[in-house]
């Protein structure tokens, strides 16, 4: 297929979700087959979005390269995997990009304000994929079988009163990504917060940029987006784990109980001893 990047700069600004500093975001075309790349304004070299730069999975995937970290990634690369932008350059002037609204969505409205742009004569292959992979670690599982786009299948169980069991099933294309992946926003149990924010983790977490998951309700600006919030962004984050090969994926995805730590083990399985 023809490698895709934006057809003009696009950007958005605030503060990270777990670091709370202000960033601004900058998707800047790339000329080149140069992929996904995250740029530091300290002019050294791009840490490119790839599997073998992730240095931290722990509510979030952070990549560094060199002594510089650039963390929660996995939001901007979804909508990357999503929207089939290949080549990005990700300007930013902070070590983590802007919480935004706690999804996706804000990210993936700038790049289609700014629009796509096919690259003539640049072309990228699907990530080769010869037959089923699978991943199992304790509840969490994972499947993968070779197929003629990329269908994610993800299962939510989880014993709080206010989660329970959830699903979703759907082909990633633009318009689905849109619809029904990007909008959803990241949460977090109330019991959850104290230790977060003791491990220095959720400084900008805010009911404006996330789901406060109580006993007996969930918190958060505007209500939920949807009765399935939850699950819709595990399948978010998978995306934007699973954007960190560097090609596309062709594949029928099924798995329950991801985090980022598993997604990213089980990306590199698919990458496998190439
Ligand atoms: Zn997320």
């Amino acid at each position: 297929m023809t490698r895709t990047t934006l057809s003009a700069e696009a950007s958005v600004e605030g503060a990270g979700l777990h670091t709370g500093l202000p960033c601004r975001a900058v998707f800047r075309p790339a000329a080149g087959p140069t992929g996904l790349r995250f740029l530091l304004p300290d002019g050294s070299s791009p840490i490119p979005a790839l599997l073998e730069n992730v240095s931290s999975t722990v509510r979030g995937t952070n990549l560094t390269l060199g002594g510089r970290t650039v963390h929660t990634v996995e939001h901007i690369l979804a909508c990357c995997a999503g929207l089939g932008v290949h080549d990005l350059d990700i300007l930013m002037d902070g070590p983590e990009p802007p919480a935004a609204d706690g999804s996706a969505l804000p990210f993936a409205q700038a790049m289609m304000r700014a629009g796509l742009a096919e690259k003539t004569g640049q072309e990228i292959s699907a990530l080769p994929l010869p037959g089923p992979v699978e991943l199992n670690d304790g509840e969490a599982f994972y499947r993968a079988e070779p197929a003629g786009g990329l269908f994610l299948s993800v299962v939510f169980d989880h014993p709080h009163p206010m989660l329970g069991r959830t699903e979703i099933a759907l082909e990633i294309r633009p318009d689905s990504f849109l619809r029904e992946i990007a909008p959803a926003r990241t949460f977090g149990l109330r019991e959850e917060l104290d230790g977060l924010k003791a491990a220095g983790l959720a400084k900008g977490g805010s009911l404006d940029n996330a789901m406060l998951v109580e006993r007996d309700r969930i918190l958060c600006s505007g209500g939920p987006r949807f009765a399935d919030e939850p699950v819709r962004h595990k399948a978010l984050d998978l995306l934007g784990d699973l954007a960190l090969l560097g090609a596309p994926l062709r594949a029928a995805v099924r798995a329950g109980r991801t985090g980022h730590r598993n997604n990213v083990n089980f990306a590199k399985l698919l990458s496998g001893p190439r």
